[in-house]
Parts: structure tokens; C-alpha cells; sequence
């Protein structure tokens, strides 16, 4: 099952955040249809969306983070509240690769490094939070190691890690960490954390292997003290329903009913994130036309 931890690590110097989510990432390939690629960069992308979105203070706060890299695969967008709900899609989610030249899934090359990355923290209230930093690589860790460390000035050491299997597709295993040093953090831990960069790495082999979250983290950071502080249980899940599409249709206006009733006879919308389609019949688009005419 999918785990989502948090940790103060180091005599309480050092935050961590990490995941283990095959399921999310085997749940948007199955949803998508996504290609080996696609499933590595969007499984990514929805990695570090749900750790980021677990620091949100309420339950009805929300942050998406859209990566526009400007490769073939498209734009990346991916929404996450604070109990671990996940929800993306890629817009090309069938794009095929080469593998790179080390072997493998290319991810950068599909995501581009030539556009920006955003995070919209929405917090409700009237304006949500905008951050924003330039895509470094297109291999989405260092994409967002760098929006840390420039738009939150908040230096963070950055893993994500998808394991795809190259014969069926299926995911192997899904792992990612986020860790950044407190303001008062010294800097010999953060020399020893350095250190650990090779470790990190083999975070998500170590959950292939079926190592359990807190365990794998225990072996990366061995040396350092670790106090787990809070756990859930993430998930890929999409929030929308037949009643949300209907005020969707409704905010479009009479004018832009009665065009749907008169061309098309109804109307079908496919939800971007979970690939659900609703369809509306003509009468039912008619019952929104009135209550159009009332807004
Ligand atoms: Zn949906």
C-alpha cells in the first residue's frame, strides 16, 4: 500500500517528506493510458505534488503545480490537497521515446527544459499564492529543487523516482523525498546530508525490493537521528462529479448553451485528470439553460 511520511530529522534541524506511491503512479498510467515515459514523468510530477500538498495546513487547501517544459509530451499538471489526494494528467500521455543515452526512460527529453514551473498554493482565500521558477532540465527533482531553493528560498535536496517495467509498462515501484534543512540547521549536517546523495537514490529500488518506507529512509540517513512525526495513506483521486460539470456548464452562459443544444444535440466533457466522461442529453441541457437565465 502507498505511505506518505514526515520526519524531523538531525535533533529536529532537518524537515523530511517522503512517499512511496506505485499505486498513484500505476493508477494514472491505467487512467491515461500513459507510455513507459509518460508514466516516469508524470508519476514524478504526482509524487512530489502530493508531498507538497501534505504541508498544507487545511483540508481545504489545494496546490497544483504545472510544468510547461516545452518537449513533446506536453504540459504537466498536477493537483494535491493535505491528506494525500493526488490527481494529473500529461498531455500527450501516449508519446513515445528512445531511451536516453544512460539507458534510460527520458524523461527530460519528453518534458522539455525550455518553459517555467508553477505551484499555485490555494489557500482560500481571495487570491491563492503564485510561485514560479525556469525549468532547469526536465527531469522534475531538479525542476523543483530549483523552484525551492528561487521562489521559496528554501534550499531542499529533491528525489523522485518512477520504476517502469520495460516489457508491460507497469510500475515497479514509486518513491520520492524531499528534505530541507531548518534555518538553524548546521552546516556539518548538512555536509552529512550531502554525503547521502547517492543514497537517496536508491530509494526506489529499495521499495522495488519491497523495503518498507520508514526502513529504506532509516538505511539512506543511517547516522542520523529520524522522528517520524505523521504518516497517511496517499492516493491518486479525482474530486470531480456531475454536479461540479453542470456549474461548469452553467457559468458558460445561455449563449454558449443553446449552441450546444442546437449543434450538437448535448454535450460530452471528459474530466482532464481521470479521463471520466459525462455526457448531457439535450433536455438536460435545457434544465441548465434555465438555471443559467437565473445566475
Ligand atoms: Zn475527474
Amino acid at each position: 500500500m502507498d505511505k506518505l511520511v514526515r520526519a524531523l530529522m538531525a535533533e529536529d534541524t532537518v524537515k523530511l517528506i517522503a512517499i512511496s506511491g506505485r499505486e498513484i503512479c500505476e493508477t494514472a498510467r491505467e487512467l491515461h493510458g500513459l507510455s513507459r515515459v509518460c508514466t516516469a514523468a508524470l508519476g514524478r510530477t504526482l509524487l512530489v505534488t502530493d508531498m507538497m500538498g501534505a504541508q498544507l495546513k487545511g483540508e481545504d487547501h489545494k496546490l497544483t503545480a504545472i510544468v510547461k517544459g516545452g518537449g513533446p509530451a506536453g504540459n504537466i499538471v498536477c493537483t494535491a490537497d493535505n491528506q494525500g489526494h493526488v490527481k494529473g494528467y500529461i498531455e500527450v500521455p501516449d508519446l513515445e521515446l528512445p531511451l536516453g543515452p544512460d539507458g534510460k526512460l527520458d524523461v527530460s527529453m519528453a518534458v522539455g527544459w525550455f518553459g517555467d514551473l508553477t505551484v499555485v498554493r490555494d489557500l482560500g482565500m481571495k487570491e491563492p499564492y503564485v510561485g514560479k521558477c525556469d525549468i532547469v532540465s526536465g527531469e522534475i527533482a531538479e525542476d523543483f529543487a530549483q523552484y525551492f531553493t528561487v521562489s521559496e528560498q528554501q534550499p531542499s535536496m529533491v528525489y523522485l523516482g518512477v520504476r517502469v517495467d520495460p516489457h508491460d509498462g507497469h510500475v515497479l515501484a514509486g518513491g520520492g523525498l524531499i528534505v530541507q534543512p531548518l534555518p538553524h540547521c548546521p552546516d556539518e549536517v548538512i555536509d552529512t546530508l550531502t554525503e547521502k546523495a547517492a543514497m537517496v537514490k536508491m530509494l526506489a529500488g529499495m521499495l522495488e525490493e519491497g523495503m518498507e518506507l520508514e526502513d529504506a529512509i532509516r538505511k539512506i540517513f543511517d547516522g542520523i537521528d529520524i522522528n517520524f512525526t505523521e504518516n497517511l495513506t496517499p492516493e491518486f483521486r479525482c474530486d470531480c462529479s456531475r454536479e461540479r460539470l453542470e456549474r461548469v456548464l452553467i457559468s458558460l452562459g445561455e449563449e454558449e448553451l443553446k449552441d450546444m443544444m442546437e449543434k450538437e444535440k448535448g454535450a460530452e466533457l471528459t474530466c482532464h485528470f481521470c479521463n471520466k466522461t459525462y455526457s448531457f442529453t439535450e433536455a438536460q441541457l435545457s434544465d441548465l439553460l434555465v438555471e443559467a437565465g437565473k445566475a
